[in-house]
Order: C-alpha cells, then sequence, then structure tokens
C-alpha cells in the first residue's frame, strides 16, 4: 500500500478547475478531499491569490516518484510553464509525506521539506486528517502543534470558502 498526501495548488485561470482536475483524474485513489481554501502567495513574487487543497490517496502501485510523475502529469495537463521559483501556476502538486518514506534527493524529498511552515498544507490537512504527524528534524510532531507555531499573519492568510471539490462517479 502506498498512502500519500498531496497539496494541490493554483492561481492561473479557473483554478477550482485545475484542483478538480486532480480528483477527477485519481478517481476511487481519492480517499479524502480537504474544503478549499483560498491564500495569500508565498515567497515574495506579486500575484494573485491561490485556491489549495489537501488529498489524501492511495495506491498500491505508486510509490514516491510515481506519484510525483503521477502530479507532474496533471501539471502538464493543466498547461503548466515552468517560471520563477514561487510565481503563479495552473497547478501545483506537491507531495507532502508517503508512507513513513524519509528522502533527500532533490527530486523527491519526504516529508517535502516546506510543508510544516505552510499553514496552506497545515490547515487542509487537519480538516481531513486531525490527528496527523509529520516529523520535523526528526522529531514525529503533531500536525495541530506546527500550525499552532506559525505566525499569526501567516495562518490568517489561510481562509476557508465555500467552493468544494466533488467526488465524480467513474
Ligand atoms: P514548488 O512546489 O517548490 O513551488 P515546483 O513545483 O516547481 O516548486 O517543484 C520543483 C521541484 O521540486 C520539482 O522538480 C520536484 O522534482 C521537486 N520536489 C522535491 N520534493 C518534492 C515533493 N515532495 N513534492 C513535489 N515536488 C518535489
Ligand atoms: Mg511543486
Amino acid at each position: 500500500m502506498s498512502r500519500a498526501v498531496l497539496s494541490i495548488g493554483s492561481n492561473i485561470g479557473d483554478s477550482l478547475s485545475h484542483l478538480q482536475s486532480v480528483v477527477d483524474g485519481l478517481g476511487d485513489r481519492v480517499l479524502a478531499i480537504s474544503p478549499v481554501y483560498s491564500t495569500a502567495p508565498w515567497g515574495g513574487v506579486a500575484q494573485q491569490d491561490f485556491l489549495n487543497a489537501v488529498l489524501v490517496v492511495d495506491d498500491p502501485a505508486l510509490d514516491g516518484y510515481g506519484w510525483l510523475r503521477r502530479g507532474q502529469q496533471f501539471e502538464a495537463e493543466a498547461d503548466r510553464v515552468r517560471g520563477e521559483r514561487w510565481g503563479p501556476r495552473t497547478l501545483d502538486v506537491d507531495i507532502v509525506t508517503c508512507d513513513e518514506v524519509r528522502s533527500d534527493d532533490p527530486e523527491l524529498t519526504l516529508p517535502h521539506p516546506r510543508a510544516h511552515e505552510r499553514a496552506f498544507v497545515l490547515v487542509p490537512w487537519l480538516d481531513v486528517e486531525p490527528d496527523a504527524v509529520l516529523p520535523v528534524e526528526g522529531e514525529i510532531t503533531r500536525v495541530e502543534s506546527l500550525l499552532a507555531l506559525l505566525d499569526e499573519g501567516e495562518r490568517a492568510g489561510v481562509r476557508r470558502t465555500r467552493l468544494v471539490l466533488k467526488r465524480r462517479s467513474q
């Protein structure tokens, strides 16, 4: 079994449709879908707000690299163009965790090295998995505690919307 937590985000074009394309493409591999959040951009590049969500997914046939490639296929289908770092994108699919795997390969770092400091990952993740834990610097830490450590400004930038991602019958 390979269970992964995916963070999906978009701030170009029809962002909700871009996020929905991942849910549709993964079909019954999707175990849980968070609410959709509107989030302030990260990294200091002036750009539109993002829509973000978290998915919990499972596929016995995919390891971490398999999830990475699958995520990159969804990005390519959304016509993502890789521009400046942390710049705008039609779709970003990040692997937050995959089973208990730890990796420091720059192509696939697990858990995702910045997940613990991003409210737009932690807040939706807690919605679908309130007891989630994440190893940070070797220490297993509750995601709830990691969120409490973030600046109020970082948390306030993540606002729940009424938008929902739907599981469609295949
Ligand atoms: P970012 O998501 O950091 O804003 P990109 O989506 O452009 O930036 O990803 C840059 C690179 O990060 C990708 O080429 C990918 O191989 C690498 N990467 C390393 N670890 C991960 C991970 N856990 N999830 C997704 N991409 C990762
Ligand atoms: Mg990415």
